[in-house]
């Protein structure tokens, strides 16, 4: 078995998804599950509806659902247009799921506020949609696609918009709904993105979650290979939209590549990675609109690669916190203490630096930060920097030829550097600049490292 995860724009119309259609059926022997993503852009339709909805302008959520609505209906035209019963089937699905969406915005302009829960539930009707239009499109070429409601298989806890696997439930899911559908030769085609708790409310799993999905049910099922086809030809030396120049990497280890998914290199979602290493299944990134292309293999052992740099993130929208601990020298107990409170507010934090009487961390998420420095406040006396990039150099053991940091340190001459830190694990030398030198510093450290000959490792 494996899994073929399709992003939004692999499926952003008529052509792409037939394209994706044929990329299914040239892997059928292998017993494919397909997970798609919405549409693309239709999950920020959505999220974009519910924003309209809460402000109460009814007007505004009609038209973008409207929208939303025909560009299912044409790409469904263009697909299924030959087999008339098959197109009239899927537009009463449709019409059924966007019936609900009204009914679920009106509500939200009624009361004029929008609860997690609600968001969610509107947020993963674009991934139902996808599903159940490639799953027709699929069986109008006469592939034995079979649409799966993916909240009857993926149980998650209830954190509204970042959801968690409920591994246990989750693989009983699978093995119920799934298998015996591949069993019969069939390929199960569901949403990504989307998952239900066990009281049966719908969640989704993050933004950009629908890779989380394919690992999730990949690790459920004991696939062979989770294959994740988006717009690019792999996981690449940088994003190539920022880098031009940047260079695909044939193969990398899993910890690399959650590093660099972790520090904002989109084109895997952060917690993709757990599940299949929990199962030990490679990933390979492929390119749906270059499907010759070898795509990345991302395993345990990565290749014979071995040390030095392999790829650069980069992640915006970061506020570095400051906190001076204001019994003047380190007392015991200080660090437990800041980081209770982070704890408490179940705020995240990316890299921490010390020194004797203080400590800088840096935050992505900066929605409890007043809270967060109120709690703070008897402990520490703490200065906050917003608008900060983190730089993110990853690689295996790094460090180990010396030019890599004289090469990192020689690029960013002229770069003031907020801070500065450098894992145990080697793992990754991460650098925090304002949001406005990040594109200035990715290059020129992309330049030193992966377009000039020294420190040139990957
Ligand atoms: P999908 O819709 O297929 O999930 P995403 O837009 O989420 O696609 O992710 C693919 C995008 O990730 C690429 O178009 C690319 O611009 C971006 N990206 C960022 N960092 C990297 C990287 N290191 N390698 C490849 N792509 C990257
Ligand atoms: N459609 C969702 C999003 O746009 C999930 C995904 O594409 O992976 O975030
Ligand atoms: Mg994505």
């Amino acid at each position: 078995m494996i899994v073929i995860k399709f992003g939004g724009t692999s499926v952003g119309d008529a052509q792409r998804v037939a394209q994706a259609i044929d990329i299914v059926a040239a892997r059928q022997e292998r017993k494919p599950i397909v997970v798609v993503s919405a549409l693309a852009g239709v999950t920020n339709d959505l999220v974009a509806a519910s924003e309209a909805a809460r402000g109460g302008d009814i007007e505004r959520v009609n038209e973008i659902i409207s929208a939303v609505r025909q560009r299912h209906e044409d790409v469904a035209m263009r697909l299924v247009q030959q087999k008339f019963d098959f197109f009239e089937s899927f537009i009463r699905q449709l019409d059924k799921q966007i019936d609900q969406i009204h009914t679920i915005l009106h509500g939200i302009a009624l009361l004029g506020e929008i609860t997690p829960r609600a968001r969610d539930k509107v947020t993963g009707i674009g991934e139902k949609l996808s599903s159940v239009l490639f799953a027709y499109s699929m069986m109008m070429r006469a592939l034995p696609g079979e649409h799966v409601d993916s909240e009857e298989v993926v149980v998650t806890d209830a954190r509204f918009g970042e959801a968690a696997p409920l591994m246990d439930q989750t693989r009983a899911a699978a093995e119920r709904v799934l298998r015996p559908l591949v069993d019969r030769n069939l390929i199960p085609v569901m949403g990504g993105f989307i998952g239900r708790t066990c009281e049966g409310a719908a969640t989704t799993l993050g933004r950009g979650g629908s890779d989380y999905s394919a690992a999730i049910i990949g690790a459920s099922v004991g696939a062979e290979e989770i294959q994740i086809w988006t717009d690019v030809d792999g996981l690449m030396t940088c994003d190539p939209r920022l880098i031009p120049a940047a260079r695909v990497i044939d193969e990398i280890s899993y910890v690399e590549a959650a590093e660099l998914a972790w520090f904002g290199a989109k084109v895997l979602h952060p917690r993709t990675i757990a599940p299949a290493v929990a199962e030990r299944i490679p990933i390979r990134v492929l390119n749906t609109h270059n499907n010759a292309a070898a795509g990345t293999l991302i395993t345990e052992q990565g290749g014979t690669q071995g040390a030095g740099p392999r790829a650069i993130a980069v992640k915006r929208g970061v506020t570095i916190v400051h906190m001076t601990s204001n019994k003047m020298l380190g007392a015991h107990g200080f660090l437990a203490s800041l980081f209770a409170v982070f704890e408490a507010l179940e705020i995240s934090v990316d890299l921490i630096t010390t020194s004797e009487v203080s400590v800088s961390v840096t935050i992505d998420d900066p929605r409890n930060l007043p809270e967060l420095v109120r709690r703070l406040a008897p402990v520490a006396d703490v200065q906050t920097l917003a608008d900060r990039a983190i730089v993110a150099i990853v690689g295996r053991n790094l460090m180990r030829d010396s030019a890599v940091g004289a090469s990192v340190f020689e690029a960013m001459r002229g770069i003031p550097m907020s801070m500065f830190s450098l894992g145990m694990s080697g793992l990754n030398l991460s650098i925090v600049v304002d949001e406005t030198d990040a594109d200035r510093a990715v290059r020129t450290v992309h330049a030193a490292l992966f377009e000039a000959p020294v420190g040139a490792a990957q």
